[in-house]
């Protein structure tokens, strides 16, 4: 068994992997355990089938998982962890934009008893300004809107321990926001900082439209925020219609009669009910979708003191 599995998503990315591999092999040679590559690739259409067979016919290090169609980077990474055998479970873009340099960092963070050792961005180069602000402000935006603490400016680039990837491997959701999943296991984690390269060749696969799937998938993984607010706003509604009926009677009382404003407060507090009954659906769903995932109800990091043998209740 290895002691590093190094994982690498790749799709058409014929330009960047013989230089991928020739330093993520200048870097894991100088490890201090042995280590095997998986290269996943996630159905390309160049040339990247044909050089990672060849790969891996030169380097006995290197193990190749070819997907029969196209199933996204996350999928890519989430195949990749099947299949990794090592303790410590690196996972990082084909593409050079986390440089491979920065794993035996993490692998000493590891060593010294971090379970997880993410890279965080000092800063991005080579990226739309567009790209900047928008991944800037979603970070943000996530962190208030989720129970889960997810780092800010942090991808996928991390190192994680044998027991990590165990459990998040066992989760069975298909909407997969790893990060997001890394950070909700829990376990020791640490941040490593490091500067985001320029890709070394080719261009992104991630358009827009892909990067809002990814933004939404973990927004709603991780929160029930969106249901909620509804209820919020139909509650709000209600009284701030009720009040108004209140004063609309005060002055009823002193000789005004209101007119049109009781039909306005009349529809303010239908909309406020409607609203209202649509946050308690809202509540039902999310917790639905709560079973439906099936989560672990609990994960452990490790135990101690149990006689030889002894088992826990698998559900
Ligand atoms: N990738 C993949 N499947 C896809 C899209 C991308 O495996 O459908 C891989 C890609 O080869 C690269 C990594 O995911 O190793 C990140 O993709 P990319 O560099 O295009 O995204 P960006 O860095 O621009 O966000
Ligand atoms: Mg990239």
């Amino acid at each position: 068994m290895p002691v590093y599995s190094v994982i690498v998503p790749c799709y058409n990315e014929e330009a960047v992997l013989q230089e991928t591999h020739r330093r993520l092999t200048r870097v894991l040679r100088g490890m201090d355990g042995d280590y095997e590559i998986i290269y996943v690739n996630d159905g390309s259409r160049d040339a990247t089938a044909a050089i990672l067979n060849d790969l891996a016919a030169e380097d006995a290090c290197v193990r190749v998982v070819h997907f029969a169609r196209n199933g996204g980077h996350q999928i890519a990474v989430t195949a990749g962890l099947d299949y990794a055998a090592g303790d410590a479970i690196v996972i990082i873009d084909a593409d050079l934009q986390d440089p491979p340099e920065v794993i035996p960092e993490m692998a000493s963070r590891w060593r010294s008893g971090a379970q997880v050792v993410y890279g965080q961005r000092k800063k991005r180069d080579g990226e739309s300004a567009f790209k900047k602000v928008t991944a800037f402000v979603y970070y943000r935006l996530l962190r208030a809107m989720t129970n889960t603490e997810i780092p800010a400016d942090t991808g996928d680039f991390r190192l994680v321990d044998r027991r990590v990837a165990d459990v998040v491997r066992s989760m069975p959701e298909h909407a997969r926001f790893l990060r997001g999943m890394f950070a909700w296991v829990g376990f020791r984690q640490e941040a490593v900082l490091y500067d985001r390269d320029k890709r070394f060749a080719g261009e992104t696969h991630y358009p827009l439209k892909a990067m809002l799937r990814l933004a939404l998938d973990g927004m709603l993984s991780l929160s029930d925020k969106l249901l909620k607010i509804s209820t919020y706003a139909g509650v709000t509604l209600g009284c701030l219609s009720l009040l108004g009926m209140l004063v609309l009677l005060i002055l009823l009382c002193c000789g005004t009669s209101g007119g049109m404003w009781w039909l306005a407060m009349l529809m303010i507090l239908c909309t406020g009910m409607v609203l209202t009954a649509m946050g308690v659906l809202g509540a039902y769903v999310s917790r639905i979708y709560d079973e439906t995932r099936g989560r672990p109800l609990y994960i452990v990091a490790e135990t101690r003191g149990f006689p030889e043998g002894s088992k826990p209740f698998i559900r």
